[in-house]
């Protein structure tokens, strides 16, 4: 087909998420039309090294063929069949255990399925609700969040999501979530010292536990490392005393790792960063490596047994898609946690993104607008500040991050801009020699823009 009339097909036909759709008919969006390896090519034939990783989620690049061959395999076999109470089917019987047995440090009992990060936020934070009328106590329903924070789009995703750019034209959302201060170094009213700024916001959520009451508090929930919010790093003791604080207070914690898990920080799963364990996990994208759609919600055996000992029938999970733990979607995610076992995935995001972020941190000292270079393993946030003595981050009316992603989109790379951050978060099994091509384009992309070249 003629590119012309794609882009205009695009433009004519098709909603985009996260986009205004007047805005859309003007600019076309970028045409991606084939992958391999870490690369993309875009429907003119211009290739480039996939800097955001399809969206956090090609952890195994674009042709890993063990996952390929898994998928087609699996439709030759049964493309589809339901979970539902009554029947299963053997690669979600295999899927669950596989996962289990992988979060044996996390006390993992079971894990509930469903199509993507937002299904695996809204099982958990159903569960958490639940367990709580089955523990008999019916007024904890409440959830407690972190600003910055994003958790999907559903109602209670939404609801505890932290950016009011994800909550504003839809409200009234869910009654009783709240939230408190990120600990970000980069921007926070309270301290420079990380260990104190650490302190200050496990304190923030102390208080707020018992302001509402701790007897009316369900859960917490956080991304071990915010993600879209700008990929922002805790301090090392933030998760530590946030996990003293839920037990003191009964309070359970939910870690959303659907970008952190299955190895993007460095670790297996982001929690292990910072040696802690939630109560749930909510996992995506990276567990098929998003070849097809699979969400996640991983249970702890605290909270699986109060389910198993009801006599009551109260216990009985209402909630569960059509596509709950669909078959090829449950064969390509065993292929994929194969794949990550035998390549590595956690150790090679660890390794080479520590150079990658080496590298890039250098921004900070050679460009005029570069205020803060942030991130763990393979995410990392460069944000562009107007000042950077008062680290006034850049807003929507200036051009600069779209000319910095342009130029890069040029030289060969592919980036993501969310607000005033260039985010990066390429395929996990990307090499040293990738991960430089990524930096000399990036180097090259913001010098041309500071200097007027681009
Ligand atoms: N939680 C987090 C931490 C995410 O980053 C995302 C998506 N980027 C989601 C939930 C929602 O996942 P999905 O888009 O697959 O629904």
């Amino acid at each position: 087909m003629n590119h012309e009339q794609l882009k205009a097909d695009n433009a004519q036909f098709l909603w985009h998420p996260m986009a205004h759709p007047g805005a859309m008919k003007k600019s076309t969006p970028d045409i991606i039309a084939k992958g391999e390896g870490c690369w993309i090519w875009d429907v003119d034939g211009h290739k480039m090294l996939d800097g955001v990783g399809g969206l956090w989620a090609c952890n195994l690049g674009h042709s890993n063929k063990p996952v390929r061959d898994a998928i087609v395999a699996q439709m030759d076999e049964l493309p589809f069949y339901n979970v539902f109470r009554g029947t299963t089917h053997v690669r979600a019987i295999e899927l669950s255990k596989r996962l289990v047995q992988m979060m044996q440090p996390e006390d993992v009992a079971t894990v509930m399925f469903s199509n993507g990060g937002s299904d695996a936020v809204e099982g958990a934070l159903k569960v958490a609700r639940q367990y709580w009328k089955l523990k008999g106590q019916a007024d904890r329903f409440k959830f407690i969040s972190l600003r910055q924070g994003y958790h999907g789009v559903h109602f209670g995703g939404m609801s505890v999501n932290g950016n009011t750019n994800f909550r504003r034209a839809y409200e009234p959302l869910l009654p009783g979530c709240f939230h408190i201060d990120t600990p970000w170094a980069y921007h926070n009213p309270y301290t420079d010292d990380p260990i104190r700024l650490g302190e200050i916001c496990a304190e923030l959520l102390e208080r707020e536990i018992v302001f509402q009451g701790p007897d009316t508090v369900a859960a917490f929930i956080a991304e071990p490392v915010q993600g879209a919010g700008g990929v922002i790093v805790p301090p090392p003791n933030y998760w530590p005393l946030v996990r003293q604080i839920c037990d003191k207070y009964g309070v359970l914690l939910i870690a959303d790792e659907v970008v952190t898990g299955f190895g993007r920080s460095g670790e297996l799963f982001g929690t292990r960063l910072w040696g802690v364990n939630a109560d749930m996990w909510c996992l995506a994208k990276g567990i098929s490596s998003g070849y097809i759609p699979l969400g996640a919600t991983a249970i702890n055996r605290r909270i699986a047994d109060v389910f198993d000992a009801d006599t009551t029938g109260t216990a009985s999970v209402s909630h569960g898609y059509t596509y709950s733990a669909h078959p090829i979607a449950a064969a390509a995610a065993l292929a994929t946690l194969d794949q990550i076992e035998a390549l590595d995935i956690p150790g090679n995001a660890a390794r080479v993104g520590a150079h990658l972020q080496t590298r890039l941190r250098k921004l900070v000292d050679t460009c005029s607008f570069v205020g803060d270079v942030r991130g763990v393993g393979l995410m990392l946030g460069i944000e562009m500040v107007s000042d950077k003595a008062q680290r006034t981050p850049m807003t929507r009316t200036s051009d600069i991050p779209a000319r910095v992603a342009k130029a890069a989109y040029k030289a060969g790379l592919m980036v993501r801009i969310s607000g005033p951050n260039l985010i990066l978060s390429p395929p996990l099994v990307i090499t040293r020699e990738e991960v430089d091509f990524m930096c000399d384009v990036l180097e090259g992309a913001f010098a041309a823009v500071q200097e007027g070249r681009a």
